[in-house]
């Protein structure tokens, strides 16, 4: 039997994942990679770092479940996205770090762009902030002395991780990327599925320094630096990679992770919707011609104010102990708006910060930590209902995954007052699955969609169990806790 290997590079480690056909994980290696923090706000990394910690999960993951290359149908790739690498064409040496996605350093250069904002979220599904690519490169371009003259030379390349990493691995005969990963860089019309001219003109970007773009499923070209005949079958960003990973293939299917933030995906199907509430339109995933569309919003404080309940109210000893606590109240009248950094869609709130109503003098800390992992629901839920409206989609059905869906009690809140099933599945490493099945697809290991879906499993799936009144009441509530959170300035 073959397998198809994995290569999940996030932000905090570097992934290799061994899977079966049966989606069963072999073996599974992680390495972690070290972030720069030079400045305030800003986090890059160190790209031949990122590259040497995916070389050495691969040989780990291989000696330790005792195969060779040959055993391997295809490699897949998916990758912390946006996150931006520029190195010299002829030498493939960067000439500045990677700026992970979340370092703020261009922060300046988009307020400047402010301007452009409706046509870029017109061509790119995405609003204007540092987290994209677009201003990253020109941060790299201006400060890094003579690039903007080497780069209209054609003499630099620029990447995201899967293309840096491509690049690296066919040693520097790939220069390609993915719709999923170009979707992200604030340079990619998602309608035609072209570099747009004039964006790139807009900000001043050569259009020779950017790799081509292809389908998420794709032979992309060998790995030749492990072995002259490894392919290269897949590439998607993590959140896309993990919405397919999830098999939410048709319109309307959506998956959420419960991460320290919480990641929420829908499939919008094959025509693009944008949304007026502040979600970001993008490219879910291409197989041959055939695009499909995703809406994306997140939570800024999932898992985290979890964290906060360990770590700073010192109320519990690990995120797991949260859940008993949570069963043993017997309080549901309190209620917890965790906007420690504001609130994001659809309320975009920079200013307001935390609160808690509903206190009494028996209030206890089950109490409390129920509340809190209440809000974490409740926001997902605020994410969804705009989804909900933005597509006039319905969602049935929602996918989860993420280290919190251990929680049993947060779990079965989310399906209460969603009204929704909630599934989750056996294996919860839904991104490198998802790059997985891409890859198997692509090189014929897998035959189609439905054979994907015959072998794809479940753990668990929690049902709505709250009846409508309450719901009503529940939601009534939270919103009235949002208004007072905000206007407390
Ligand atoms: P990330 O990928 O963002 O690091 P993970 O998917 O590893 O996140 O999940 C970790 C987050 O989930 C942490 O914020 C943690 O507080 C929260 N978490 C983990 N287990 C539980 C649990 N049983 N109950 C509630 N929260 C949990």
């Amino acid at each position: 039997m073959k397998y198809i290997l994995s290569i999940d590079q996030g932000t905090t480690s570097s992934r290799a994942i061994l899977f079966d056909n049966e989606s069963n994980v072999i073996f599974k290696a992680q390495m972690e990679v070290k972030c720069y923090f030079p400045n305030d706000g800003w986090v890059e990394q160190n790209p031949n770092d990122i590259y040497i910690s995916v070389l050495n999960v691969i040989n780990e993951c291989l000696v330790n479940a005792n195969i060779t290359y040959s055993d391997i149908d295809s490699i897949g790739i998916t990758n912390q996205r946006e996150t931006t690498i520029i190195w010299n064409k002829k030498t493939g040496v960067p000439i500045y770090n990677a700026i992970v996605w979340q370092s703020r350093q261009s922060l300046d250069l988009c307020n400047k762009w402010e301007k452009y904002k409706d046509s870029v979220h017109e061509k790119t599904g995405l609003l204007i902030n540092p987290y994209f690519s677009a201003s990253k490169i020109r941060f790299i371009l201006d400060n890094v002395k003579d690039a903007q003259k080497m780069a209209e030379n054609g003499e630099l390349c620029f990447g995201t991780v899967d293309t840096w990493l491509m690049y690296k691995l066919s040693e520097g005969k790939i220069f390609k990327t993915d719709v999923t990963n170009a979707s992200r860089t604030m340079l990619f019309n998602i309608k035609t599925l072209t570099w747009d001219e004039e964006l790139l003109e807009f900000f001043n970007i050569p259009k020779g320094i950017l790799p081509t773009v292809h389908p998420s499923s794709y032979y992309f070209g060998n790995a030749t630096i492990l072995n002259k005949d490894l392919k290269i079958m897949a590439v998607a960003g993590d959140q896309q990679a993990s919405l397919f990973g999830q098999n939410c293939f048709s319109i309307g299917e959506s998956k959420n992770t419960y991460g320290t933030g919480c990641f929420m995906l829908m499939n919008i199907g094959k025509e693009i919707k944008y949304s007026k509430n502040g979600l970001l339109t993008t490219i879910a995933r291409q197989i041959n011609d055939e695009v499909y569309y995703a809406l994306e919003g997140s939570v800024f404080i999932g898992g985290a104010a979890v964290q906060w309940l360990r770590d700073e109210l010192n109320i519990i000893n690990n995120a797991k102990e949260s859940e008993e606590h949570a069963y043993q109240s017997k309080e549901d009248n309190v209620y917890f708006v965790p906007a420690f950094v504001g609130l994001g869609a659809p309320y975009w709130d920079n200013e307001c910060r935390g609160s808690f109503f509903g206190l009494t003098r028996s209030t206890n800390k089950n109490d409390i930590i129920r509340a809190v992992l209440n809000s974490i629901d409740l926001q997902v839920k605020d994410i969804i209902k705009t989804m909900e409206k933005d597509t006039s989609l319905k969602l049935k059905i929602l996918k989860v995954d993420g280290g919190a869906t251990d929680n049993n009690y947060l779990m079965q809140y989310q399906a209460d007052i969603l009204n929704v099933k909630l599934m989750l599945p056996n294996c919860l490493e839904t991104t490198a699955l998802g790059v997985a099945y891409l890859s198997g697809l692509a090189s014929g290991y897998y035959k189609s969609i439905e054979e994907i879906k015959n072998i794809h499993k479940y753990k668990k799936v929690f049902y709505p169990n709250m009846n409508a009144q309450k719901r009503k009441e529940i939601d009534q509530k939270w919103k009235k806790a949002i208004k007072i959170t905000r206007e407390f300035k």
